[in-house]
């Protein structure tokens, strides 16, 4: 099977119905390059860069930041690699970081509100990225968006960095294109803001999940009501799907969801053409879109929307 599985790595990822679909993969420190190369992913769909952050006293310059993202893009040549702005707090947290709101860290100063509420670090980061984005394929993306004015402020920060390096006369892609996650029930709830404000949206269904059902993702007494197919969950899914098709924004799912298989299914059948996960899983659920016929899923998929009972849900998706 794992032979099997390796003689598709070169393949186009094509529907049986000639559809185009993206599998790119998830890494969180430039090492991890070698694991997206081995599978030939479409890009890198999400660098999660907090990772370079954590387990460390010093937090790393802009020179240093610099090197890493260089590095991851210049590993994949030719293919867009998506860098994520940093993700601290709650269950990624810095060593010695004051946990803000220590009751609900999932809940309080983490992502880009974060990062908003430390503009020093923000724009260190930015400079970096934008210093990276010469050489190679480059997408910023910022995590857990709710409100237009983190859009507005974040955009604001990105053309502050691009000024002071203009300034500096220090080389920068122009048009590096920039997305945002949608993580939070509102922004899903709000989308059609977020098309209009950005170049692309990649699904994280990890913490779309914990705040759609309130279930902690790191508490081990709620996991077994962790559910990526309650119903509510999917039409949030859904519509961030049909929203972005329709406006001709990129939209992929970056979260778990996208790496199972036994969700590949459903997602084509939403409307996915980009999806992004740990190397590991990428040539199973390229097998998978291999034999699939967006299509007839399509359809499927739309008569399945229209159940609440998860019983049925969860019956209409292993059938699909
Ligand atoms: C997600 O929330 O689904 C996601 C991809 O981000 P992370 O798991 O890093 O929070
Ligand atoms: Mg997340």
């Amino acid at each position: 099977e794992r032979s099997k599985l390796k003689r598709i790595t070169s393949a186009t990822a094509r529907t049986l119905d000639t559809e185009r679909v993206f599998i790119k993969g998830n890494i969180e420190l430039p090492r991890d390059m070698q694991g997206v190369r081995e599978v030939e992913a479409d890009g890198v769909g999400l660098f999660r860069t907090e990772f370079l952050f954590m387990g460390r006293d010093e937090l790393p310059d802009e020179d240093e930041q610099f090197e890493a993202y260089r590095s991851v893009l210049k590993a994949l040549p030719g293919k867009p690699v998506t860098i994520r702005t940093l993700d601290i707090g709650a269950d990624k947290a810095l060593r010695g970081m004051e946990v803000h709101g220590d009751q609900n860290p999932a809940l309080g100063l983490r992502a880009i509100r974060y990062c908003l509420a430390e503009p020093r670090m923000f724009l260190t980061q930015l400079r970096a990225l934008l210093r990276a984005s010469h050489f190679g394929q480059l997408q910023i993306m910022l995590p857990m968006l709710a409100t237009l004015d983190e859009i507005t402020q974040s955009l604001a920060m990105i053309e502050r960095a691009k000024a002071e390096l203009r300034a500096e006369k220090v080389k920068f892609a122009d048009g590096v294109p920039i997305g945002g996650m949608i993580e939070i029930p509102a922004a899903a709830l709000s989308v059609g803001l977020f098309t209009r404000k950005l170049d692309f949206l990649s699904i994280g269904t990890n913490d779309l999940i914990q705040y759609t059902l309130a279930i902690d993702r790191t508490d081990a007494a709620v996991s077994h009501l962790y559910d990526p197919w309650h119903p509510a969950v999917l039409m949030l899914i859904h519509r961030t799907i049909q929203a972005g098709n329709r406006a001709g924004v990129p939209v992929s799912v970056c979260g778990e969801m996208a790496g199972d298989v036994a969700n590949t299914r459903l997602l084509l059948g939403m409307g996915l053409r980009d999806f992004s996960m740990h190397p590991t899983q990428i040539l199973e659920v390229k097998q998978e879109i291999l034999r699939a016929h967006t299509g007839e899923l399509a359809v499927k998929v739309g008569k399945l929307m229209k159940l609440d009972e998860p019983d049925k849900v969860r019956e209409a998706i292993q059938r699909l």
